[in-house]
């Protein structure tokens, strides 16, 4: 593979994300986009069907957020953010802010996923402080996943790649978390003792609680029911403390609603969005909140305020695709895919659940999961074999472990699903062994 010149530059010079570069096979060179396809420089097409790590919405290169960028782009690339505003980043917030439940309609933009959470607990827990109150702890769900940051991590120290951090992680309080699937017989008693674990880590010092709306990512797209979250919800606002949503991947639709908070009867304090903020086109991270928040910081002092800011925040070329991704999102054609996906997965579950190899199948809109069980954990060997099956099929797909999963770009044909979920069947036979009576 030296011979491809980009290939040895990368193999010199790159060092890429979640990956051993002792173990792992050559990185994949893309040079263009389309649709929900990917094409490498000889014209090998991959169909990404997990949205390439679950950002893009609209298809790969879309024109209109393109054409937005560029026009943009060629008016006002960037000003600082302090002491400036500009009709990119005002227009967004308002827009998002008439879209986003209850009064959520106060926004901060940050840089990503990661920096949407760290300022939410910071916001969380600045609040408190401002207002004098000692409520300084953070609960959380295990598994969940928060991004990379050191607040992040801590939030997320469960889902288990921290162990060289671990002891700089601050203190978080974990509760179980309930994961249900189709004919999950379990689920009631699950989900009571996570409330009873929820009701004896609830306490005056409690600050928030940080968790992914009815489906965590990460961790292997574990779903919880909707009663449940408002349980969760209505409990931890009984105890005076704060509910921050972390959207960054249920955001823009990939629930089959808008975002996973309008399955819900509560409204958070803060919610996190990133990803298909800008339909996958730019990193930007959105933390929305309430005006009552916002004024907890208000005050004669700047020691009040948010003492919190990043180089390119608002980045106008970012506000600008967000604001041509929302217009496709909102459209009518959009909603129609959403149903549309999640018809044809919800059809296809019946065949999966039949499989002698598949566990554990759950749906949540757009989204579809299931084990195979036998097959490896993350990061190892079957991990990867399965991928590479699935590249063989001209697909690109990334399981979690053993939870293989669709996650597609919202114009993904029906017949480039149907792709998608007979090699979910392939991945089962050819991976998969039926569970034994001795469970493994
Ligand atoms: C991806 C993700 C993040 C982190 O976002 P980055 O943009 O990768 O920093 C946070 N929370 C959830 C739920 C995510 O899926």
């Amino acid at each position: 593979m030296a011979t491809d010149p980009i290939l040895a530059l990368d193999a010199r010079h790159v060092w890429h994300p979640f990956t051993q570069a002792r173990t792992a096979p050559d990185p994949t060179v893309i040079v263009r986009g389309e649709g929900a396809s990917l094409y490498t420089a000889d014209g090998t097409r991959l169909l990404d069907l997990v949205s390439s790590w679950w950002v893009n919405l609209h298809g790969h290169a879309h024109p209109h957020i393109a054409g937005a960028i560029a026009a943009q782009a060629h008016a006002l690339e960037h000003v600082m953010f302090a002491g400036f505003t500009h009709p990119p980043a005002a227009t967004l917030a308002a827009r998002l802010a008439a879209q986003l439940p209850g009064d959520l309609n106060r926004l901060f933009y940050s840089d990503n996923g990661s920096t949407a959470v760290e300022v939410a607990l910071k916001m969380a827990l600045q609040a408190a402080h401002n207002r004098g109150e000692a409520r300084t702890r953070l609960l959380a769900f295990e598994g969940g996943y928060h991004g990379d940051t050191f607040g992040a991590m801590s939030a997320g120290a469960s889902s288990g790649f921290y162990a060289p951090f671990q002891d700089k992680l601050f203190d978080v309080t974990f509760l179980p978390y309930p994961a249900t699937w189709a004919g999950d017989p379990a689920v009631e008693a699950k989900e009571a003792a996570a409330l009873q674990a929820l009701d004896a880590a609830l306490g005056e010092d409690v600050a928030a609680i940080i968790l992914e709306p009815l489906l965590q990512g990460a961790a292997g797209m574990r779903l919880t029911r909707p009663a449940f979250v408002d349980e969760v919800m209505r409990r931890v606002r009984g105890a005076g403390a704060l509910v921050i949503f972390d959207e960054v991947m249920t955001g823009f639709g990939r629930t089959g609603q808008l975002w996973a908070a309008r399955h819900l009867q509560e409204v958070p304090d803060l919610m996190c969005l990133s990803k298909g903020l800008t339909g996958g086109f730019l990193p930007m991270g959105v933390t929305a909140t309430t005006q009552a928040l916002y004024h907890a910081f208000d005050g004669d002092a700047f020691a009040q305020a948010f003492a919190h800011g990043h180089s390119y925040t608002a980045n106008p070329l970012a506000c600008a695709a967000a604001l041509a991704s929302l217009d496709l999102t909102l459209s009518p054609q959009t909603a129609g895919h959403w149903a549309r996906i999640g018809a044809a997965h919800a059809a296809f579950m019946p065949e999966l659940m039949a499989h002698p190899h598949i566990q554990q199948v759950r749906q949540c809109g757009t989204v579809l999961a299931a084990e195979i069980h036998g097959a490896g954990d993350y990061g190892g060997n079957t991990s990867l074999e399965l991928r590479q099956f699935f590249a063989a099929r001209g697909l690109l797909l990334r399981p979690l472990g053993n939870v293989v999963y669709l996650l597609p770009p919202y114009i993904v044909t029906n017949e480039e699903l149907r792709r998608g979920h007979e090699a979910l069947l392939a991945a089962a036979t050819g991976f998969g062994r039926p569970p034994g009576r001795a469970a493994s």
